[in-house]
C-alpha cells in the first residue's frame, strides 16, 4: 500500500532530521568488530531491506496483505516512537554517539525523559521497528528492523551499563536502582 510506504520513508527522514543537530565529526574506527557488525546489520534490516522492497519487486516472494487496521495502528506507533526519539535527543544532547564511548565531556543525564528510563532512545528504536513490521506488509523488509535492532540492543546494552558504570560508579548505581532500561521502573524490570 502506498501510503504505508510513503508513511515508513517520512518515519526515516524524520528520524535524520531530528539527529542532525546532535551528530559528531569525530571519526570513529569502530575497533570493536562487534558494534560494527551490528551497526551494519541495522542498517541492512531497516534501511537497505526496506528500500529494495519500496522500489523494486525483487522481495514480493514475500508479501503478504495487512488489514487497513494494521496500517493505523503502525502509523501511531511510528508518532509514538518519533516523539520519544525527540525528547531522548533533547535530553541526551552532545552525548549522544552512534557507538559506545565516553567523551571527555561526557556528562551523566538522568533528567528529563532519562529520569524514568535508562534507554528512551532505544526504547524509540523499538518502537519504530515495530512501526516498521505494521506498515511494509513484507516478511523481509518488515521484520528486518525488529531482528536487526534486537540483536544490536539485546548485544550492546549490558556493554553500555558496564561502560557507564565504570565511569560513574556509584552515581550511575544508583540511577539503575531507580529507573528501568526501557520501560519504567514498576511496571517490569526490563
Ligand atoms: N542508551 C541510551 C543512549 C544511546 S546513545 C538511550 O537509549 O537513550 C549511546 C551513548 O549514550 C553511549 O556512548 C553512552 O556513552 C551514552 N549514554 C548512555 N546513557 C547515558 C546517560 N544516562 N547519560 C549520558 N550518556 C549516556
Amino acid at each position: 500500500m502506498m501510503i504505508s510506504k510513503v508513511a515508513f520513508i517520512a518515519g526515516l527522514v524524520m528520524q535524520i532530521v531530528i539527529r542532525y543537530p546532535y551528530r559528531n565529526n569525530t571519526k570513529k574506527s569502530y575497533s570493536d568488530r562487534q558494534e560494527l557488525g551490528l551497526l551494519i546489520l541495522l542498517t541492512l534490516g531497516s534501511g537497505v531491506f526496506p528500500f529494495i522492497y519500496i522500489l523494486t519487486n525483487w522481495l514480493s516472494f514475500a508479501d503478504y496483505d495487512a488489514p487497513i487496521w494494521v496500517i493505523g495502528i503502525g502509523i501511531v506507533v511510528m508518532i509514538a516512537g518519533l516523539w520519544l526519539f525527540w525528547r531522548a535527543h533533547t535530553d541526551l544532547g552532545r552525548n549522544w554517539s552512534s557507538t559506545l564511548e565516553i567523551y571527555d565531556q561526557h556528562t551523566l543525564i538522568t533528567q528529563g525523559i532519562y529520569q524514568r528510563i535508562r534507554h528512551p532512545m532505544y526504547a524509540s528504536n523499538w518502537l519504530m521497528v515495530i512501526a516498521q513490521a505494521l506498515l511494509l506488509s513484507n516478511w523481509i523488509a518488515g521484520l528486518g528492523g525488529i531482528v536487526g535492532f534486537g540483536l544490536m540492543y539485546f548485544l550492546r546494552v549490558g556493554k553500555e551499563e558496564q561502560m557507564m558504570l565504570q565511569q560513574f560508579g556509584e552515581q550511575y548505581q544508583q540511577y539503575m536502582a531507580k529507573t528501568g532500561r526501557v520501560i519504567p521502573k514498576g511496571s517490569a524490570s526490563v
